[in-house]
């Protein structure tokens, strides 16, 4: 027969750390304490299985478990010398839940269970203070009744004021044993009005309500959300943790606190805690006193109120337990603890939550210590609390007033005055403004503002619209996809729900949350320290995956190579089309309707990329560089203003109404399934034959003043077929022969091509006996797989995310059984025609960890991702290499 219930206490458990998927975090650490030998109050655990085989059957208890309760009851009688309903020595319980995962406040816990009309009186002579015996009754009815019986705690908050009101009282502390007793009968008549039914007096009553609450607080809908919003599990169940009670609130030399062994928030080796003199844990928690620190050396006037000063040994003695506790479980922890007349009780002891820069400085001081080895060190930092570190965070303790939400697109927060175009951006940028660049949607005519902006915000686009894409590539932060929101060119405003902002007020985003605020909230700049190389170095010994970055700026490629790029996955070329110079020049080339003519324009463009390659080229300094043909519909070049469409004519030396006539005809209802990618090529050879002349010219001029060559990977996209792949290839090879020939010189290179639609994933095998590289293009592949277009999706996959129809929004984290079977499919076919075949990937999904840890799984040879998410990459493919830790 199952276990349904494991005994703690007096230097000795049933369990200990390693059960916590059987007793949750905070049982199976109470039983190591317990084992430790630490002064840990008495109890048991119900465990996770238990309630598992609750929900089971029909939320019936399984057998064996009351039996089992009974019996470690009678062992917490035995041990404390109370005994659980009596009058006389009444035992009271703390009743806690208490998950796998720690789920701070998302479920239920009971103090003072037991306490009734009749121990009430017991307690009261035990303690020899009615007072604190009629406060604990109250303080337990109004726990109870909240937690089991579903009478709201403002009820109870409610009266309490008007007793104190009609008494004269401001403080709780006023009121003496008789006005709680009057207290407490108040919140009884208030309960039996509100349920038809007295408050349950019977102990064995309250332990069963209160179990059945505990229970039942694994599926409230708080618990659910912040599940999902973690990643949790619902199979995993809650235990309950009942234990005797130790009173920090039974006079002056009594307390309650809380503390890190190490300051949560900066990762400093300085004990960081709090503690109330004659006060029980939600005292504390609710913060209507201000807790005295623990040490002296902490804050103003420290010195007299110190714990360490007033109980200076049961400081030295709790001192004791950080050192054991942070040694045995070789992570910072945070404990609770009671003194009861002077003597010291540890509730609980869990690894603390820290922000990420204390992760990373705990982390590497740990394992410089000796108290981890590296791999621990690896593991300990969050790839994405990394992310974190790298951009600016709002002042956490600032006020905000957040005005609307979107999705947080690109991470980091700015403030700055609302701009409502491009070119406005810049021109006031110039100026000496921070602007928040708002739009309806970005294109890449508005990359010159959005880099010159602080930040983006937009109405629609998904996780990897170009608004997303572009700014993450920037290190802009970005809220993309804010439905709410509208905008009016004529009156220069946008609004959101009832509220209208103008253009040039300011505003806030966050995109790492994705909210936007209205008027200025202060950002904290990041600041990485020595911790942050000493980590990279280490996680750069662990992973097998090599990091690279899309990249197609001088300025992008060197922050690539600062956050430890090892080359370049993906340089757009068609960002490089869109500098102001060139702009026109394209669009001639668009505009050409011969062949001759688009040579021209083109001619006009080959020195322009050329120099773009050489720069490039130069910064990478003989690191792999794959450069992309042209890929956009040129549906995305074409002139969309009057001024832009007068602009071309003169240009051009056409009529407006012909540059108009040949706008129409190039447009496309669907350009993402258009004339896009190697189509284009295809058609117009002669785009791809300038740029592959240009990227060869620039290789050997870079190569040349560095005296090594540089190996340039020129990459087809949106193949379909061996056959598209083969004549382009052609052409290319013919160019970089006439390149070679011309020069003199040798050229190395290779040609391959991205992998972004499912075909060319069932044909990898056939086009793989041609081209030298894949990379795997998984925006535009979880686009054709999913049929779901990435820009428009915003509004129905919350729906989808909600419904459960998906776990995450497939842009943002690769969905491993589709896209992901795709893409171990092209890997494995491509490898086993060309075993050498470099893989790479290149979508958006290179920067997320979990997706870096599927490619990894595959045996990808890189993952390419944004410059800023590089070191988040570096991460998660050590994390993916070393694995998770044995026992998890
Ligand atoms: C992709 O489709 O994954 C990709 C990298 O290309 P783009 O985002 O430019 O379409
Ligand atoms: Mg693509």
């Amino acid at each position: 027969m199952n276990k349904w219930v494991y005994g703690f206490g007096s230097g000795s458990a049933e369990g200990n750390a390693e059960m916590r998927k059987l007793l949750g975090g905070k049982g199976a650490n109470l039983a190591e304490m317990s084992n430790l030998g630490l002064p840990v109050p008495p109890g048991f655990t119900i465990t996770t299985e238990a309630c598992n085989s609750y929900y089971d059957n029909d939320k019936r208890y399984p057998d064996g478990m009351k039996d089992a309760v009974a019996g470690a009851l009678k062992k917490i009688e035995a041990e404390t010398g109370m005994c659980f309903g009596a009058p006389a020595k009444p035992l009271l319980l703390s009743v806690r839940s208490g998950s796998r995962a720690s789920m701070p406040g998302m479920m239920d816990t009971v103090l003072n269970l037991g306490l009734n009309d009749e121990t009430v009186a017991g307690l009261a002579q035990i303690s020899g203070d009615a007072r604190f015996a009629y406060d604990s009754y109250r303080r337990f009815i109004q726990m109870y009744s909240d937690v089991v019986l579903g009478v709201a705690h403002h009820n109870f908050e409610d009266i309490l004021e008007v007793y104190k009101e009609d008494h004269g009282y401001t403080l709780d502390i006023d009121l003496v044993a008789e006005d709680w007793q009057a207290v407490t009968k108040a919140f009884k008549d208030k309960i039996a009005s509100e349920l038809g039914e007295p408050f349950p007096q019977g102990p064995e009553d309250q332990l069963w309500g209160a179990i059945v609450a505990v229970f039942g607080s694994w599926m409230n809908q708080r618990a659910i959300t912040y599940r999902r919003l973690h990643d949790i599990p619902g199979h995993w169940g809650t235990a309950v943790n009942i234990q005797g009670m130790v009173f920090g609130n039974m006079g002056n030399d009594c307390a309650t606190g809380v503390a890190f062994t190490r300051n949560p928030a900066t990762g400093e080796k300085t004990v960081f805690g709090e503690y109330l003199v004659n006060a029980q844990g939600e005292d504390v928690v609710a913060g209507i006193r201000t807790p005295q620190p623990l040490t002296m050396a902490a804050g103003d006037g420290g010195k007299s109120v110190a714990m360490e000063a007033t109980m200076p040994e049961v400081y030295s003695e709790l001192n004791a337990v950080f050192e054991l506790l942070e040694g045995h479980f070789s992570d910072m922890q945070d404990i609770e603890f009671t003194v009861q007349k002077g003597r010291l009780y540890i509730l609980q002891t869990r690894a603390g939550k820290r922000t990420a820069a204390a992760a990373l400085k705990i982390a590497v001081e740990m394992a410089e210590e000796g108290l981890i080895d590296k791999v621990q060190a690896i593991r300990r930092v969050d790839s994405d609390a990394l992310e974190r570190l790298l951009h600016p965070t709002l002042d956490p303790d600032a006020p905000r007033n957040v005005l609307t939400r979107g999705l947080a697109a690109s991470p980091g927060a700015a403030c700055g005055v609302v701009v409502l175009n491009a070119d406005e951006a810049e021109h006031r940028s110039r100026a000496g403004e921070d602007v928040i660049l708002v739009r309806l949607e970005t294109s890449p005519e508005d990359i010159h503002g959005m880099h010159a902006a602080r930040g983006i915000l937009t109405a629609r686009g998904g996780m990897t619209s170009h608004a997303a894409v572009v700014a993450r590539g920037m290190g802009r932060p970005c809220v993309s996809g804010a439905g709410e929101l509208t905008i009016d060119h004529d009156a220069q405003t946008f609004s959101a729900g009832v509220t209208t902002v103008k253009a040039g007020k300011v505003i806030t985003i966050d995109g790492s949350t994705g909210d936007v605020m209205l008027g200025r909230v202060p950002t904290i700049e990041p600041k990485l320290g020595s911790e942050f190389t000493t980590l990279m170095s280490w996680v750069d010994e662990a992973r097998a995956l090599t990091v690279r970055a899309n990249a197609e700026t001088p300025e992008d490629a060197r922050t690539a190579l600062a956050f430890g790029a090892e080359g370049i996955g993906l340089c757009r070329t068609e960002h490089m089309f869109f500098d102001e110079a060139r702009i026109i020049a394209i669009r001639r080339m668009i505009m050409a309707e011969s062949e001759k003519e688009r040579r021209a324009a083109l001619a006009e463009i080959l020195p322009m990329q050329k120099a773009d390659f050489v720069v490039l080229f130069r910064i990478m300094a003989g690191l792999p560089v794959t450069i992309r043909l042209l890929d956009p519909p040129l549906h995305e070049f074409l002139p969309r203003t009057d001024d832009e469409v007068a602009d071309l004519a003169r240009a051009t030396g056409r009529s407006e109404a012909e540059v108009r006539t040949r706008a129409s005809q190039l447009h496309e209802l669907n350009p993402m399934l258009g004339h896009r990618g190697c189509r284009l090529g295809l058609s117009y050879p002669e785009v791809y034959e300038m740029q592959a002349q240009a990227i060869f010219e620039a290789a050997l001029e870079a190569g040349s003043e560095k005296g090594e060559a540089v190996v340039p990977e020129v990459m087809i996209p949106l193949a379909a077929t061996r056959r598209e792949f083969d004549l382009l290839k052609a052409r290319i090879v013919t160019v970089a022969d006439e390149v070679a020939k011309d020069s003199g010189k040798e050229l190395n290179y290779l040609v391959g091509t991205m992998i972004e639609l499912p075909r060319a994933c069932l044909c990898a095998g056939e086009i793989a006996e041609t081209a030298e590289f894949f990379s795997f293009g998984t925006n535009d592949l979880t686009q054709t797989t999913f049929g779901i277009s990435r820009d428009d999706s915003v509004q129905f996959l919350a729906t989808y995310q909600e419904l459960g129809i998906l776990t995450h929004d497939p842009f943002v984290t690769l969905d491993q059984d589709g896209v992901g079977e795709l893409v171990r499919m092209a890997a494995e076919r491509g490898r086993a025609t060309r075993e050498s075949i470099k893989l790479g990937i290149c979508g958006e999904h290179g920067g997320d960890p979990a997706s870096v840890a599927f490619c990894h799984e595959v045996g990808l040879d890189y993952v390419s991702c944004s410059p800023y998410r590089v070191p988040v990459a570096r991460l998660a493919a050590a994390q993916a290499a070393i694995g998770p830790p044995r026992n998890e």
